[in-house]
């Protein structure tokens, strides 16, 4: 078994669209994100904390709203209009979950669906569907470029996919079975009313978890020789200086025993979900401006 180096994959991504914005550079263009955080949730603090550094590193114009729990939703809504006018700003995200009274599916759409860099806006979903985005989500879009990087083509094979949320295993499963080189597979996508998880995910080339669920996915259910995408991240107690570690929703050490390759957690899926984001960022900045990278 080999492991997919995410790091890696993800260093060679950034270095790619750190060149690419150099050009864009030369030619007047500093690619811009901009990140609306809405109150406090740890998990959310840090992944905007992270993605404001990925972009000051690369040499992105970065800019972070910060706005408490309780903000209005027409103050969030003209904070997202006021970002939608900054010409300077070319990808824009509102950081999910959003506290209790805010709806998202009444807040994403008023991004406009040319900066909406994580591919939510239900035109840019509708277009992923149909084939013709300019937007690929960022999760989804890290697990395919791990898959080239990787030399995995999914042409052909049997991918099982486990959870179908919006972020990432439904739009995955729209992506992978494209009719285009670098998807052309057949999919499958399972959830919590699958009957028979283990019987189905034993018929993966490819296995992708992401269920959010610690440890679940086991080695025993796992076809020989299969590629293992895991792409969760969960916090489990551990006697450590945090007091928690990493983990993934794939039971790691079974399953190491039967795939062929798979991604390790914390160091797999996880890094490539940002430097997807700067290259959304960097290809939107070039759209605006009318140039072909
Ligand atoms: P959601 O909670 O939105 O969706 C989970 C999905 O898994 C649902 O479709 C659910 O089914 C399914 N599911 C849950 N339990 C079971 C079960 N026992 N059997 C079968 N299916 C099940 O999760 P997300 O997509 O937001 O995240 C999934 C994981 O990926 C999380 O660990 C998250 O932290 C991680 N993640 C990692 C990212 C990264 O950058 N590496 C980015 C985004 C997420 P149903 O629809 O029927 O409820």
């Amino acid at each position: 078994m080999r492991w997919i180096d995410g790091k890696a994959c993800a260093d060679s991504v950034k270095e790619r669209v750190a060149q690419k914005a150099n050009a864009l550079r030369d030619k007047g263009v500093v690619p811009g994100l901009a990140v609306i955080l809405v109150g406090e949730d740890p998990g959310s603090q840090v992944y905007v904390r992270m993605k404001g550094k990925a972009c000051e590193q690369i040499g992105f114009h970065s800019v972070t709203r910060k706005l408490s729990a309780s903000v209005s939703e027409g103050d969030l809504l003209s904070e997202i209009d006021g970002l939608n006018k900054d010409t300077r700003i070319h990808g824009l995200l509102v950081q999910l979950p959003l506290p209790g009274h805010l709806n998202a599916d009444r807040i994403i759409p008023h991004i406009d669906p040319e900066k909406d860099v994580d591919c939510l806006h239900p035109i840019n979903t509708g277009k992923l569907l149909l084939g013709t985005a300019e937007f690929q989500p960022c999760t989804p879009r890290g697990v395919m470029e791990l898959l080239r990087w990787s030399e995995v083509d999914p042409d052909g094979k049997h991918v099982v996919i486990v959870g179908r949320s919006n972020i990432v295993g439904k739009p995955l499963s729209v992506m992978l079975a494209q009719k285009k080189p670098g998807a052309n597979a057949t999919v499958t996508l399972c959830h919590s009313r699958t009957r028979d998880l283990p019987g189905v995910i034993s018929l993966g080339d490819i296995v992708v978890a992401c269920m959010g669920q610690p440890g679940f996915v086991k080695g025993e259910w796992i076809k020989e020789g299969a590629v293992v995408i895991d792409v969760g991240v969960n916090r489990v107690e551990a006697n450590n200086e945090k007091g928690y570690r990493l983990v993934g929703d794939v039971h790691a050490e079974s399953a190491a025993n039967r795939a062929s390759l798979m991604t390790p957690v914390p160091g797999g899926v996880g890094p490539m979900t940002i430097a997807m984001l700067l290259q959304n960022t960097l290809e939107s900045a070039a759209r605006h401006a009318g140039i072909t990278l």
